[in-house]
């Protein structure tokens, strides 16, 4: 069932505190892909799998015209990003190819306006779709994108158990080629890596690398907290298996709505996955939040950050700061010194989550960013990374200082290559 029309299709993610790509771009609102492992298509109001709404085709032309033609200089958050030239998330709660684009063409809108002012795009999808024509030739227009084709595993019968509507990973695989012989760049994302299902890293990321991938990227399996969640079933169905006590078992964290591994049964499997994906020559990004500083670029997980075109990647984060303090102290000034548009970021976000109101403060991102890391105990906060610990130390300025716990560091010795790209 397809309901028109959703009215934001770019917006700035939550994920801002430790995102280097935090404008996100959906077509449509909802996925009928349904991929029985993606709960947070069915959280806020959003039934399970059922209703689909086009985004306005013309808006996203209609922006970059008031943007980049009629000097417009209004300050809203998102036309500061755009003017910058910050890369854009398409896809990134939606996947833009998904069937109803075979009737409504939003993807093609947007695409057509993207190329129009070769505005770097990170475009993720799990459909073959995205080789045919128009969009290949699009893509070609466009230059500055990267393609990030998502995968639960390489193997095609372990995929139409978790994602039966999304394309085959054989197929998709071959998409990735053609991609990349067209001269596209195309990464991966193993999201999400399910611990005793997926296949051996070996296995996956040498099909990765056969079709020219340039960078992997690794996430791990999280489960709703509500047992009566409705994908429970389908889920545990698919597997055979019963994820909710197995994750109990192995001392699972709660991060919001989500129970997640603790880090020490993820390195394992991180370790295997990074060795054998740089030992081709391609590039690792940990997407596992807690992790990510071992990635290998500079642009949080995504890798994107390698490609001409993408020099302007979000730098103003604290996942970014983290990332260049490792081993060191880490401060706010690591964070300060880059670029941020002004501004109340509150709109973007949930109501729970605004500071103006309940607060003195207006709800830029610097206060955002400051009250999550003067708070250890918060999301996103610095502690939140393994490893990084809070001191009693607070700068001139009122911020914490935080540092490493010495033994976790030298546990990471060998998977930290670098931290280049900032
Ligand atoms: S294709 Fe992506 S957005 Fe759509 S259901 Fe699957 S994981 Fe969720």
């Amino acid at each position: 069932m397809l309901a028109p029309f959703f009215t934001t299709p770019l917006t700035i993610t939550s994920q801002f505190s430790f995102c280097g790509l935090p404008l996100r771009l959906d077509s449509y609102a909802g996925c009928a892909f349904s991929c029985t492992f993606c709960f947070a298509r069915v959280r806020g109001g959003n039934s399970f799998g059922d209703v689909v709404r086009a985004a306005d085709s013309a808006k996203l032309d209609r922006i970059f015209r008031s943007v980049f033609e009629e000097d417009d200089t209004s300050g809203g958050m998102v036309r500061q990003f755009l003017r910058r030239r910050v890369p854009i998330h398409f896809g990134g709660m939606s996947d833009p190819f998904q069937p109803a684009e075979l009737r409504y063409r939003v993807t093609e809108s947007f695409l057509q306006a993207l190329a129009r002012y070769r505005y770097p795009t990170v475009l993720s999808t799990r459909s073959k779709m995205v080789a045919c024509e128009p969009y290949i030739n699009l893509l070609k227009q466009l230059g500055n994108v990267v393609v990030q084709f998502s995968f639960c595993s390489s193997r095609d019968e372990v995929a139409a158990l978790f994602e039966p509507y999304s394309t085959s990973p054989s197929n998709l695989l071959g998409v990735m080629s053609t991609l990349a012989r067209e001269g596209i760049a195309v990464t991966c994302r193993w999201q999400p890596y399910i611990p005793g299902v997926s296949e051996p890293a070996e296995e996956f990321v040498s099909r990765m690398s056969s079709v020219g991938c340039r960078h992997v990227a690794l996430e791990h399996l999280k489960i709703p907290i509500e047992r009566s969640h409705p994908l429970w079933g389908k889920l545990t169905k698919s597997a055979g298996r019963d994820f909710y006590s197995e994750y109990k078992s192995l001392n699972a964290l709660r991060d919001g709505r989500e129970y997640v591994l603790p880090p020490q049964a993820k390195l394992p499997t991180i370790r295997e996955v990074a060795r054998a994906v740089r030992t081709r020559g391609m590039t690792f990004g940990a997407a596992d939040n807690e992790f990510q500083y071992l990635s290998d670029t500079g642009c949080c997980c995504s890798g994107v950050d390698q490609f001409p075109g993408f020099e302007n990647w979000f730098r103003c984060q604290i996942g970014c700061a983290v990332r260049e303090g490792f081993g060191k102290r880490i401060t706010y000034g690591s964070v300060s010194r880059h670029w941020a548009p002004i501004g109340s970021l509150d709109r973007f976000l949930n109501s729970r989550s605004r500071l103006s109101g309940r607060t003195e403060l207006s709800g830029s991102l610097h206060d955002h960013l400051r009250a999550r890391w003067n708070s250890p105990k918060a999301p996103g906060s610095p502690a939140s990374f393994y490893g990084v610990v809070p001191t009693a130390e607070i700068t001139s300025a009122g911020n914490k200082v935080y540092v490493w716990d010495s033994k976790i560091l030298t546990a990471l010795g060998d998977l930290k290559v670098s931290a280049g790209g900032l």
